[in-house]
This record gives structure tokens, C-alpha cells and sequence, in this order.
């Protein structure tokens, strides 16, 4: 693959531009720059640059609005609702963040319902951000139909993601992040750019035959991971960031969608728990303990810890973006 280097601040700076002349006013350019650039900062690539095309093709069609005023109302005492004004989340999620904090530490543990707006990024950035708050956290999102249901040989749910992360003595949060099917669509898509085949149980072919072409799965159906019980999370995760918040299900989604290649539109169900309410003072130090006795033992890691290492490495080292990418954004940044 040829690459070429880009420092941090490149690539927001380019993140900023090019949304900015696809119609996104500065308040949503500037949250999308911070999504995307994290994105790469973590080297979590298939939400960072690589989404730019799915964001621009988006905002041409008019499907999503680059000028989203986010309302927030705050439906009971731990409940606040985020009216996404048809835009990408995570201004939505920006703006949300805060009266969702007031709220759990108030009543012990609060909700958050992000509605009518688009998501196509990862979900750790919200989790991670409430557990710096001291708050346990858990996000679900769902999107258009990609995965057959279990038994299912057509497209029903998303990829239907969840977070959860959970804050750390002077460390930052462990946050793991993952989607309900074997593997993110993001991902199958860069085998399929890459020339590379995806592995067992990923998805099958239009047919429903088992396949390991990525190509092919992209015309069928990705698979849950772990069988039914994947399954079962993906239905999860369609019942909590749709019907729950008043919300779409992925077929619903995928009905009301005009196939421009960006994100469906949806919702988002993020909730914060604050753990002195409930475990008290020890609650955080026994997660350590906890902690201590998983990385005792051999070939043991914590999920999110790939990120945190790249993390402290791209500062300096910058990251690597494709060239084909990058000529690519490049085009949008002047076209
Ligand atoms: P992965 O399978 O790559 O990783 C899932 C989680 O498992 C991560 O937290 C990862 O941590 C952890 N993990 C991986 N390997 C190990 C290991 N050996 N030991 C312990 N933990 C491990 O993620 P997915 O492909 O399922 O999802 C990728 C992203 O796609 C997610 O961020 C998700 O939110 C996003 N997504 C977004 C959608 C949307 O509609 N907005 C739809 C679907 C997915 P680590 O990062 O440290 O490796």
C-alpha cells in the first residue's frame, strides 16, 4: 500500500476545509474534524479520513445538514433528549454531553437519547469522554440494514455498534468498542480496497452462501459475531437506539435511505452512571483490582489499550493515510 504521512494537525486542518466547502457551518466542521482527527490518532482508520467521501456525498445530497443546530431538552429528572436537526452526531453529542453529566450526577445514573441525527464513526470517543468525567458509560447506535439476523439470509439489522468504558486511577479509561458483526462494515470495505480477502464467518454472498470475498459480502449480507448470540446483541442495540428514544429500527432506516453513500438517518442511546452511587468510594479501586489480576496473566490485554499505545505514538510519528485516499479528499477539498 502507498502511503503517504500527515501530522494531526494536517489532517484536521483538511478535515475542516473540506467540510466546510460541502456545506458544514464552522460548530459542525469543527466536531467532525475533532471525530475524524481522533480517529486517526488512535489509528482506528475506517472512522477517520476514510469517512470524508460518506460525509461529503451526504451533505451535496442535502440528507444531512452542515448547519445543525442540536436542541436539548431534558424529558425527566434522568432523562435528556438531543433533537439532532438532521445532522452528524457528534455535535449533537457535543452538545449533549454535559446536561447528560448534570443529570447522572444528580439521580445516580442518567440517559442520553441523541435523535434525527447521523452516525458514522466510532462510539468510544462518547464512552471515553463520560468515563474522563468519572462516569461509567455505555453508547449504542444502529444504522441501515447490513447484517442478516440470525438464521437470516438478507440485510435486517446494522452493524449495530456498543461502547462501554469504565474510568481508571491516573490512567485514561479502558473503553471497548465493537460492533455486533463479526466484522465493521468500514473494514470490509478496506479488504475490498486493499485486494484482500476477509476471514470465516464475516458474511455471505447474495445467495447466502458462506463466502470470504469481500466484494460479495458487500452485495449479501456481514454476519453477527458470535452466532445467535450476536445476533441477539444487534436486535439489542436496534430496540435501544430506535424504538426506546422514538427513533427508527435499521430497516426502517434503510427504507427512508437514499443510497448517497453516507450515513442513515437514526439514533443514539448513551448512558452514564456515576459510580460513587453505587459502589461507593471502592467502586473504582476494585475495578483496578480486577484489572490487576486479568494482566497478571499471560497474553491478557485490555480492550481500547491498542488505541491508548497509538495514541502516545502519533503525536510525533503522525499518521498514514493511504495515497489514494488522500487524492481522493484531496479532489473534494477543490472540487
Ligand atoms: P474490533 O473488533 O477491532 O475491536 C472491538 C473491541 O475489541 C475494541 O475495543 C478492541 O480494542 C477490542 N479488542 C480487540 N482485540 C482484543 C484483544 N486481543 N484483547 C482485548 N480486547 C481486544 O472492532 P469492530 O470491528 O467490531 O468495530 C470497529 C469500530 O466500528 C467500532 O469503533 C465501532 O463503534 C465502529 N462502528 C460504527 C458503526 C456506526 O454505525 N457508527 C457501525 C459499526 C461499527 P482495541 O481498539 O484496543 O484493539
Amino acid at each position: 500500500m502507498d502511503n503517504m504521512r500527515m501530522t494531526l494537525s494536517e489532517c484536521r486542518n483538511l478535515a475542516i476545509e473540506v467540510l466546510t466547502r460541502h456545506g458544514c457551518d464552522a460548530r459542525n466542521a469543527d466536531a467532525m474534524a475533532t471525530t475524524i482527527t481522533g480517529a486517526e490518532r488512535d489509528r482506528a482508520h475506517s472512522h477517520g479520513l476514510f469517512r470524508i467521501p460518506g460525509y461529503v456525498a451526504s451533505l451535496r445530497s442535502g440528507k444531512v445538514n452542515g448547519h445543525a443546530a442540536p436542541r436539548v431538552e431534558r424529558l425527566a429528572p434522568s432523562v435528556v433528549r438531543v433533537h439532532g436537526d438532521r445532522g452528524f452526531a457528534p455535535l449533537a453529542l457535543e452538545i449533549g454531553r454535559a446536561p447528560l453529566a448534570e443529570a447522572a450526577r444528580e439521580t445516580g445514573m442518567a440517559a442520553l437519547a441523541i435523535t434525527r441525527s447521523h452516525h458514522f464513526a466510532a462510539l468510544w470517543p462518547e464512552t471515553q469522554a463520560l468515563a474522563e468525567m468519572g462516569f461509567v458509560a455505555f453508547a449504542f447506535t444502529s444504522s441501515k440494514p447490513y447484517l442478516a439476523a440470525s438464521g437470516g439470509k438478507t440485510p435486517f439489522f446494522g452493524t449495530n455498534p456498543m461502547s462501554f468504558a469504565w474510568p481508571r486511577r491516573d490512567k485514561p479509561p479502558m473503553a471497548f468498542d465493537q460492533a455486533s458483526a463479526a466484522m465493521a462494515r468500514g473494514e470490509v470495505q478496506i479488504h475490498l480496497r486493499d485486494g484482500k480477502k476477509v476471514g470465516d464467518g464475516v458474511g455471505i454472498d447474495a445467495d447466502g452462501n458462506p463466502t470470504n470475498d469481500p466484494a460479495e459480502i458487500l452485495k449479501g449480507a456481514q454476519l453477527p459475531f458470535g452466532g445467535y448470540k450476536g445476533g441477539s446483541i444487534a436486535m439489542m442495540v436496534d430496540l435501544l437506539a430506535g424504538p426506546l428514544i422514538g427513533e427508527v429500527c435499521s430497516f426502517e432506516a434503510g427504507e427512508q435511505d437514499i443510497e448517497d453513500g453516507g450515513p442513515a438517518t437514526g439514533g443514539e442511546l448513551v448512558l452514564a452512571l456515576d459510580p460513587s452511587r453505587f459502589g461507593g468510594e471502592d467502586a473504582i479501586a476494585h475495578g483496578e483490582r480486577l484489572f490487576a489480576r486479568m494482566l497478571a496473566q499471560e497474553g491478557v490485554r485490555l480492550p481500547g489499550d491498542r488505541r491508548l499505545i497509538a495514541r502516545q505514538e502519533t503525536p510525533e510519528a503522525g499518521i498514514e493515510v493511504p495515497r489514494v485516499l488522500h487524492e481522493k479528499i484531496e479532489e473534494l477539498r477543490i472540487g
